[in-house]
């Protein structure tokens, strides 16, 4: 199955949001009902001694034998003592259930992650598998750490309220409950009111996330060049969320305002009071019997608030677990543990290739070429001809929708990932350093290597120097006090690939985001790495196409033209084309300046 085709399967198995919600807590499902229980529980006893002080009152007032006051009273005590353990048994418990599922989400979030196709992470930003290990995770915790025990807690506390108060008097009981049913019908209402803007709420709020990141990526632009565009995107989010949200508050808050003000102690201790002098003047009860309510009743209206306020967050961890399953759902390489045989040579082939980012949109097609052990393949074509995607599918960060790549006769998919990157080494135009020292990131690939190793390594990528001059040489972090300009890190990963001694080597070569100086530098090393190797270069400079045993032009995912400089010249292609513009440093830029002569021919 196909890299896409297997996404859009996924998509359509995709679960429902409560069973990503289920599936994420699943680990914890048993310690979460035990803590909500044991909460429940603990609740349950706390309240019992409420009873103990309308029995030893009405002992006092000699309505009843006070035979009973100190047994009430003691096992009113042990109740309150055993509920307080209780509770705060289940907070640590399922506080220590919480830090069990964030330590077992973050480490298998990792290692599925460390198991996806690389090609996965350059359709992602950083952001999203940070906001996932971060915020998600963090709003995980507040669902499972509070939102279970506090409802399990709310829901004690109500059912006890009304079994008590049914036993003292089922009448007073039933009219006791009226405002709290009045909250839930007018909060439900109050909600479907504001049902109709709610959307608009979130996609304004998900916009806002997005201008910030936007706006955040774009301030070196913003700064130089004024706002502009990105400031007026920002502002355009900002100012539809206010309008949203203008709307869904207007739409809700009466509602939810009166319904607040309905389940207030204040108003429930009134209401309980008139309907109990009503009862008192219609002689179905006593002034006394109206003492469980008056102490009970207004006790039930903070629970009910929790209740209505706590379930507000469900959304938000839903929306949490979902990204979170998503992320440990991801579609894994396929790899082997083991290389079954061994491949007989450096030879790196493409047989039939094609691929597509997107379903129905092929980027190479039918690609077949092959790289001869020892040999340099340049090749070259326009911005966007496929040139980094046939790189990124030599290094397997990707398979292939059709046809296939092989190493040695052997298919890239059955290497493990540390064999391939052990045969065939990569230094691309976007570098990645790690946060570690200079040292560990150079031996990145190669753990045991020496100290000897790595500084031969680094002398080879022509960074020795530069290393030596950092406050702790090798040790020195980067990031902390090892800050590199692009050009440094790029030799840094030459270093690291160096180190591995790869008989492949795939190049992307650097253009014009390094200085010229810098460049002659990372150039002198990679000419030095490169020799000997099968080398496979997006080739942006003129002596590397000059010298590569073949070179391959690249149009819209399809090899237009192959072979030697002087034959392809000869042979007054699309190449020579290019060639005859003359004194062309980038071949890209040539290769659009010859597109847009052909247009305006057209
Ligand atoms: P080149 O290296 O020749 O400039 P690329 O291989 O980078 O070309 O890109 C070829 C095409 O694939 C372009 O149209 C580009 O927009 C698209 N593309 C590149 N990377 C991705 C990606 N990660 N997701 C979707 N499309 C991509």
């Amino acid at each position: 199955m196909s890299n896409s085709e297997s996404l859009r399967t996924k998509n359509l198995k995709e679960p429902k949001p409560e069973s990503a919600l289920k599936r994420v807590l699943k680990p914890i499902k048993g310690q979460l009902i035990l803590a909500s229980m044991l909460a429940m529980l603990g609740t349950i006893l706390m309240f019992i001694p409420l009873g103990g002080i309308v029995y030893i009152a009405e002992a006092a007032l000699g309505k009843i034998s006070s035979e009973h006051v100190w047994p009430v009273f003691i096992g009113s005590v042990l109740s309150l003592f055993i509920g307080l353990i209780l509770n705060t048994f289940a907070e640590y418990y399922i506080h220590a259930a919480d830090n069990n599922l964030t330590h077992h989400l973050r480490l298998s979030t990792i290692k599925r992650l460390s198991l996806v196709p690389l090609g996965w992470f350059t359709n992602r930003a950083s952001g999203d598998v940070k906001r996932a290990m971060q915020d998600d995770v963090g709003m995980l915790h507040d669902l499972t750490a509070h939102f279970f025990t506090t409802i399990a807690r709310a829901f004690g506390v109500i059912v006890i309220s009304a079994i008590y108060l049914f036993m003292m008097n089922w009448k007073l009981a039933l009219v006791t409950f009226i405002p709290f049913i009045a909250f839930f019908m007018l909060y439900g209402k109050a909600f479907k009111a504001g049902g109709e803007f709610m959307d608009d709420f979130f996609v304004g709020m998900s916009k806002i996330d997005n201008a910030v990141v936007e706006f955040v990526g774009g301030i070196p632009v913003v700064k130089t060049f004024g706002s502009g565009e990105v400031h007026r995107g920002f502002r355009n989010a900002v100012d539809d969320f206010a309008l949203a949200f203008l709307k869904l508050t207007s739409a809700v808050s009466k509602g939810v305002a009166t319904a607040n003000s309905i389940v207030s102690p204040l108003t429930v201790l009134g209401f309980i009071l008139a309907c109990g002098i009503l009862f008192i003047e219609l002689g179905w009860i006593v002034p006394f019997d109206v003492v469980p309510f008056v102490l009970v009743a207004p006790g039930i209206c903070a629970p009910i608030l929790m209740i209505t306020f706590i379930t507000h967050g469900l959304r938000n961890a839903t929306g949490s677990a979902e990204r979170l399953h998503s992320l440990m759902t991801t579609p894994l390489l396929t790899q082997p543990e083991t290389l079954a045989s061994q491949p007989e040579n450096s030879e790196l082939s493409f047989n039939r290739v094609s691929y597509g980012y997107n379903a129905g949109n092929k980027i190479l097609n039918n690609v077949s070429l092959t790289l001869p052990e020892g040999s340099v393949t340049a090749v070259v074509g326009a911005s966007g001809a496929g040139k980094s995607t046939l790189a990124r599918l030599a290094l397997r960060f990707f398979d292939p929708d059709s046809g296939n790549i092989t190493l040695g006769g052997i298919d890239l998919k059955n290497y493990p990932s540390h064999e391939l990157y052990q045969r065939v080494g990569f230094v691309l135009q976007e570098v990645r350093l790690v946060h570690a020292s200079i040292k560990e990131n150079i031996a990145l690939g190669k753990k045991d290597a020496t100290q000897e190793e790595i500084e031969n390594a680094a002398k080879a990528a022509n960074i020795h120097e530069r290393v030596m001059t950092l406050p702790r040489g090798y040790d020195s972090v980067i990031g902390e006090d090892a800050q590199l300009s692009g050009g440094e890190e790029q030799r840094v990963s030459i270093a690291r690939a160096t180190l591995l001694n790869p008989p492949i080597l795939v190049l992307d070569e650097a253009t014009a985001s390094v200085d010229a100086e810098s460049e002659a530098i990372i150039q002198e090393a990679l000419s030095r790495f490169a020799k000997g190797r099968t080398l496979l270069v997006i080739a942006h400079r003129l002596d590397t196409i000059m010298n590569a045993d073949n070179i391959v032009v690249l149009e819209e995912g399809e090899i237009i033209e192959s072979g030697k400089h002087e034959e392809l010249l000869a042979s007054s292609g699309r190449y020579a084309a290019l060639w005859q513009l003359g004194g062309f440093q980038d071949l890209s830029e040539s290769t659009a300046s010859l597109n847009d002569k052909e247009s305006a021919n057209d």
